[in-house]
């Protein structure tokens, strides 16, 4: 991308680059996290075991309102967990070298982070992607009805909630139900985000959420397992600590796995828990802030049910209407676009951004899209048939994620944004529309 060619803009006139770099979601730390660390080092308790480990446990489990939170080394190794022990709860215990859903299908959230959907693969079964609704951006269960339809063997749904906004658990849930589907819920963006007063992380047979550095609050890295059933929450804390048996050596009935949180890291999350609802609500004035000053665009912020859902705010994002977008082609690692007048597009917005110091990011390019997982099956709410759609094939089918990630965008989301600063940003996209 070339700066000058915005900073030089006359579009641009007047606006000055901002002096520190403006992230997308960045950690903040509050002193707290400090004294935590600072207790499990000056008492040697810096490994896997430890009062930070436990304390956040019980402390995560009682703000999300399920019964057990298992501490984990990632989001990404709880998604795992919580797949193999649903495939192992449906389909039996594989041999070693084996993966639970060898020869089985899951349907998964299209719109979402790959971490989601990778463990799919790492139990060697085939992820099945079900498109997106307009109304929250996630899992449509129109689509989803339609994959039963299709696919009626399928036993694992795969649920996450974009952005922390919560996807439609009723419908989602009742379908799932009628099917006699386990539900895995990914809720790694979303902590704090409620549906009907009910906290995302306690609508799946088993949850996951995550602790990465750019989430609503971080332990550095880190995530976890959350689930009301003891012995599945007894057994993934067994795999993560490389299922070891009780035994005086180590003994093993089952693969196991190094995935389990250090007390270190425990120690950050532990000062960063009394933080969390503060930062959902600098997040939620972000959003407030983007809504009313990007109301007089042909755009739309990220919708959400305001009726029933109240989301976290993780990230604020933007589509521009139909009418309004330039002609903006992208390939497999490049995008071009022409600029019009009256109109943008989420390549030159995110230009624009960057070149005056300040982080978006495009939409998550959806999971069907992803060359690694081109020869896997998307079914929309229009899919006739189980033939994978070809989006390049002229197809008539629908594809909402693929629309919505050619015109959306996320914008600077970080919790330390001040107003004047989201003034800024609201000025430069405003240009970008001249
Ligand atoms: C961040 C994220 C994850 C992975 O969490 P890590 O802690 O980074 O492993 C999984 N799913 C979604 C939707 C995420 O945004």
């Amino acid at each position: 991308m070339d700066r000058m060619r915005y900073l030089k803009d006359p579009r641009f006139a007047g606006i000055e680059p901002f002096e520190n770099k403006l992230w997308l979601s960045s950690p903040t730390v509050h002193g707290e996290e400090q004294y935590w660390v600072d207790e499990a080092i000056q008492t040697n308790w810096i490994s896997t075991v430890g009062a930070n480990i436990n304390a956040v446990e019980k402390l995560t489990a009682e703000l999300i309102g399920c019964k057990y939170a298992v501490a984990l080394s990632s989001g990404t190794a709880a998604l795992h967990l919580a797949i193999k022990l649903c495939g192992e709860m449906l389909y039996g215990r594989p041999a070693a070298g084996h993966g639970t859903l060898e020869g089985q299908r899951v349907f998964c959230s299209d719109m979402t982070f790959s971490a989601s959907v990778n463990p799919v693969a790492y139990e060697g079964g085939e992820a099945i992607f079900i498109d997106a609704e307009y109304d929250t951006w996630n899992m449509d269960p129109k689509a989803l009805e339609r994959a039963f339809e299709l696919y009626p063997d399928v036993r694992m749904v795969v649920i996450a909630h974009l952005y922390g906004t919560p996807a439609k658990m009723d419908e989602l849930v009742a379908i799932c139900k009628k099917h006699d589907a386990l539900i895995v819920e990914d809720a790694a963006e979303s902590i704090l985000a409620t549906f009907k007063g009910k906290q995302t992380g306690c609508f799946g047979d088993v949850s996951a959420i995550s602790w990465n550095g750019n989430k609503l609050i971080t332990g550095s890295s880190g995530g976890m397992l959350l689930t009301n059933n003891e012995a599945w929450a007894a057994q993934a804390r067994k795999w993560s600590t490389q299922s070891r048996e009780d035994a005086a050596w180590y003994q093993h009935d089952e693969l196991g796995y190094n995935y389990r949180m250090s007390n270190i890291i425990a120690g950050i999350v532990r000062g960063q828990l009394p933080h969390a609802w503060e930062h959902l609500e600098q997040k939620k004035h972000n959003y407030e802030l983007y809504k009313k000053g990007l109301s007089d665009l042909p755009v739309k912020m990220n919708p959400y049910d305001e009726m029933n859902t109240e989301p976290n705010f993780w990230l604020s994002c933007m589509i521009i209407d139909n009418e309004a977008m330039c002609r903006q082609v992208r390939s497999e690692k490049e995008a071009l676009f022409n600029t019009e007048p009256g109109k943008s597009c989420p390549t030159e917005i995110l230009e624009a951004l960057a070149a005056f110091n300040a982080e978006g990011r495009p939409i998550w390019k959806p999971m069907h899209l992803q060359p690694i997982y081109r020869f896997h099956s998307f079914v929309t709410k229009t899919s006739d048939s189980k033939v994978r759609i070809n989006p390049s094939s002229g197809s008539v089918h629908t594809d909402v994620g693929a629309d919505i990630f050619k015109r959306g965008l996320c914008l600077p989301s970080d919790n330390k944004l001040t107003e004047k600063q989201i003034d800024v940003i609201v000025d430069i996209i405003h240009r970008c529309f001249m």
